[in-house]
């Protein structure tokens, strides 16, 4: 019986044998029935046969002898198919290649088998040959396909990264980079290959160290990890990123790679630092407002249970403020407030810090101040700073203020507290005839 014949006889057969060998060429988690992977090699296997039985003329033979064939057949198309369904399935080249060596070798050792020990004719050792040949140009057109599959692949990957305004690069095992994308070269300012090979803290970043300590991080505990990284830009302001770096485990849990991102969240930050400010801060002055105010006084007073120290409170009151506001109108009035800011402000040292509560009412918290007497100066100091005439819009105003002292923790050990005391101490000092301080323990 001829090969092409044999094979269409025993078909079933011919594959039933092949079936347990390939069901090994997939990994556990690869979906591929066994009904697809049977018809695939049916197909196949009927392309060869097919292909068997059309007469090969002299020049179709020394091309294929040579491993090439100048004529299409129809084995053509479907290992070419075979090679780019298979890559689409994630197998890899190797078992691509030996889903045909094992059909040969079954088709093989069956038609042997059927012979029963007789005598090969010329014309079956041809026929061999032949089958041989199509199998190993069908081997051929897959691992092309295949690879030409592959490597396109990989071309639109790159396109797709390198057209991403998104940093993308990935690390080696021991935490050097294996590739990097456009924007990463655009925004370190070096050609690929001066990065690939590097690790972060070989390249002049500001946060090199970091960076490079949690990447070593990832491979050490296969754990993603994220965090903000700045940069300086060429136009000299600093850029932020936010960034992930994420292990690639392999099938036996080990790392095989880091993958990491970084996204440009300047725009982003920029508009979060302009709303935290806007919620911290007192819009007219620009001083940090009684939200933020209480935050810094709580801290302060937990610092100062903590380190044995204290914490003085001083609340300001403008005297008389009203009548700014009735003789030259609001508008100067607040003009006037924003001047009061400004001198009280250089009235503190930068440690220690200025609100407005609202209205004409200031606080200022000192820290670390020596003793009693040094902050009874400060007050003095702020008394004296606003006693110096205010220019308003042509018009010379003089002011006074009265000022309320009370300490943490010798007066009070909360921030409602502490603030109701000084309070009560400012309202003394205004009784007492305003344009002076007092304690609240005197
Ligand atoms: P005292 O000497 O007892 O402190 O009297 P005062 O006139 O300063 O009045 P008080 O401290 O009781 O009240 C503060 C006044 O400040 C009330 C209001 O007319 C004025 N004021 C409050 N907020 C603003 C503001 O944002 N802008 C302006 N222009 N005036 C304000
Ligand atoms: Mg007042």
């Amino acid at each position: 019986m001829r090969l092409s014949e044999f094979i269409i006889c025993d078909l079933e057969a011919i594959l039933q044998e092949w079936e347990c060998f390939a069901a090994s060429l997939l990994e556990p988690d690869q979906m591929m029935d066994k009904r697809a992977l049977r018809d695939h090699a049916r197909k196949i296997l009927e392309a060869v046969a097919a292909d068997l039985t059309e007469p090969q003329t002299e020049r179709a033979e020394t091309a294929k002898s040579k491993g090439k064939n100048d004529l299409p057949t129809n084995n053509d198309a479907a290992s070419i198919s075979h090679g780019k369904e298979r890559l689409a399935l994630g197998f890899s080249l190797n078992a691509t290649i030996a889903e045909y060596r094992a059909l040969r070798a079954s088709v093989i050792r069956r038609w042997q088998k059927s012979l029963l020990g007789d005598p090969v004719s010329d014309t079956e050792i041809g026929d061999v040959i032949r089958f041989n040949e199509a199998i190993d140009q069908s081997i051929s057109h897959s691992a092309t396909s295949y690879s030409f599959e592959k490597e396109q692949q990989a071309r639109v990957f790159d396109s797709i990264l390198s057209f991403s305004p998104d940093l993308t690069f990935t690390f080696t095992l021991d935490g050097r980079f294996a590739y990097v994308n456009k924007a990463t070269t655009d925004l370190f300012a070096h050609p690929s290959d001066q990065l690939v090979g590097k690790r972060f803290n070989e390249i002049d970043l500001p946060n090199g160290i970091e960076l490079q300590q949690h990447v070593d991080l990832v491979i050490l505990t296969k754990k993603q990890c994220r965090g903000e990284m700045c940069y300086p830009s060429h136009s000299g302001h600093s850029e932020f990123y936010e960034y992930l770096f994420v292990p690639i485990i392999y099938q036996d849990g080990t790392v095989e790679a880091v993958i990491g991102t970084a996204h440009n969240i300047t725009e982003r930050k920029a508009k979060e630092d302009e709303s935290w400010h806007k919620a911290n801060h007192d819009q007219l002055t620009g001083l940090p407002n009684r939200r933020m105010f209480l935050e810094r006084l709580e801290q302060d007073i937990k610092n100062s249970g903590q380190l044995g120290s204290s914490t003085a409170l001083l609340f300001i009151d403008i005297d008389y403020f009203k009548e700014v506001n009735d003789r030259l109108g609001h508008d100067a009035g607040d003009l006037l407030l924003r001047f009061i800011a400004d001198r009280l402000r250089s009235s503190i040292r930068e440690a220690d810090s200025v609100a407005r509560l609202g209205g004409d009412e200031f606080c200022v918290i000192l820290r670390d101040f020596i003793n009693t007497t040094a902050v009874e100066l400060v007050a003095e100091n702020i008394l004296t700073a606003l006693a110096s005439p205010f220019q308003v819009l042509n018009n010379f105003i003089h002011l006074s203020a009265s000022v309320g002292i009370a300490f943490s923790p010798q007066d009070a050990c909360t921030t409602e507290d502490l603030i109701r005391k000084a309070d009560q101490a400012m309202y003394t000092a205004k009784s007492a005839g305003r344009n002076r301080y007092r304690c609240f323990y005197s």
